[in-house]
């Protein structure tokens, strides 16, 4: 057995990098060698490395208090919720836990117990295929790629239905169907964005119905997309949304959110852990960088070089890339069959630039949303070096 991961469990397939310290989009290793960021730690580094305001934000919270439980008020908690509610711009009243997963184990929950109470019986939840939804038995189970629901992890907890394409969605939905949980720009699918017409018009029908609209913003919220909310983008106000990755800066935060005020009663759902002083004043400092960003037109920009770049990329080498997708700072190019993504991702990493890989045959980037263009600009230039290499 490989024991080179010491007293780890084999969960990951790690590169061989090991970073000291960052700055900006900027991480260096233990050797002082730099490289550009675009993962920034699979979209969770929203206001980049070393951030000066979020560290500070960080110390003095942590001299002040870190954690009291969740029996007393927390007042970060409470201006956070009112600030998610504002930047979303429809009423939203959110419950904080930790992570991506576990914001959406709450979101089924909602759904559940609204579909039983107030619908009698409907508890089933459609997904889409190639979506991510987390590592936990029930976010597990609604992440439509079978291949993932490893047998020896079962039983799962039932009542997931897997929809091929958006628009057969409606043609699944029962009388047991509680609500629909989708991506609006899939992440570890591909980097795909759901068509806006589309998904305008599933949501209309939804409504209709009384099927409760859930997006899982846990990649594509905080901006991510270059709104506060991928549901702003495409113009919808779903009944719940989840939030985690880019919402603390690095800070584990998960959020479900939702219009259904009352649905939970206490003891109906509960978190050690979330929403603690840290994690939500270090989340309410991340929004008050990013708003500024925003308001300021520096996220806009950032996101009009980016795109340009990915352009240009696709134009030098036609032979490795197709398109690109994704919208925003959530960006993936098509890498041609006969290329493994793998190998563009090892070169780029050798050259000194971090990329991911997303479903199949996707190059993925997802840079800190404080991405300067200094770091732009030298980021694709090692891209570029990496696949001169590869090509020549
Ligand atoms: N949902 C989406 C869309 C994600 O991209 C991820 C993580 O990649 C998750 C949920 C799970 O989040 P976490 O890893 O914080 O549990």
């Amino acid at each position: 057995m490989d024991k080179k991961d010491g007293f780890l469990l084999n969960s990951y397939a790690r590169f061989e990098n090991s970073f000291d310290y960052g700055k900006g989009s900027k991480l260096y290793d233990h050797s002082g060698k730099e490289f550009i960021d675009f993962t920034s730690g699979i979209g969770v580094v929203s206001v980049g490395h070393g951030n000066r305001q979020l560290s500070e934000a960080i110390s003095s919270q942590a001299e002040k208090l870190i954690h009291t439980s969740n029996l007393y008020n927390i007042e970060p908690q409470r201006e956070l919720a009112k600030r998610i509610r504002d930047l979303a711009g429809f009423d939203l009243y959110s419950f904080f836990a930790n992570s991506g997963t576990e914001a959406n184990e709450g979101a089924i929950k909602i759904a559940r117990k609204y579909g039983q109470l107030k619908k009698r019986n409907r508890y089933k939840i459609i997904t889409l295929k190639h979506s991510f939804h987390g590592r936990t038995l029930a976010s597990l189970k609604a992440t439509a790629q079978i291949d993932m629901h490893n047998s020896h992890f079962g039983p799962f907890p039932d009542g997931f239905v897997y929809a091929e394409t958006l628009s057969e969605i409606p043609h699944l939905v029962d009388e047991y169907t509680a609500g629909v949980m989708i991506e609006l720009v899939q992440g570890e699918g591909g980097v795909e964005a759901l068509p806006v017409n589309q998904v305008q018009s599933l949501a209309k029908e939804l409504k209709e119905k009384d099927i409760l609209l859930m997006i899982d913003e846990v990649q594509t919220g905080v901006y991510r997309t270059g709104e506060f909310l991928a549901s702003n983008l495409y113009g919808i106000e779903p009944d719940i949304v989840t939030l985690a990755k880019g919402l603390g800066g690095g800070v584990p935060i998960g959020v479900v959110a939702t219009k259904l005020h009352d649905i939970f009663q206490p003891g109906d759902h509960g978190s050690t852990f979330g929403g603690n002083l840290l994690a939500t004043s270090s989340a309410l400092k991340v929004l008050e960088i990013l708003n500024i960003e925003k308001k300021s037109g520096e996220l806009n920009r950032k996101i009009a070089l980016f795109d340009r770049k990915l352009e240009e990329t696709i134009a030098k080498f036609p032979r490795v890339f197709t398109k690109s997708v994704g919208a925003g700072l959530m960006r993936g190019i098509g890498v041609v069959s006969s290329i493994a993504v793998a190998d563009i991702v090892k070169e780029a990493n050798r050259e000194g630039v971090l990329l991911v890989k997303a479903g199949r045959n996707r190059l993925r980037f997802l840079p800190p949303l404080t991405v300067t263009i200094e770091e732009i600009d030298k980021g694709f230039e090692r891209l570029h070096n990496a696949l001169n290499n590869i090509t020549t």
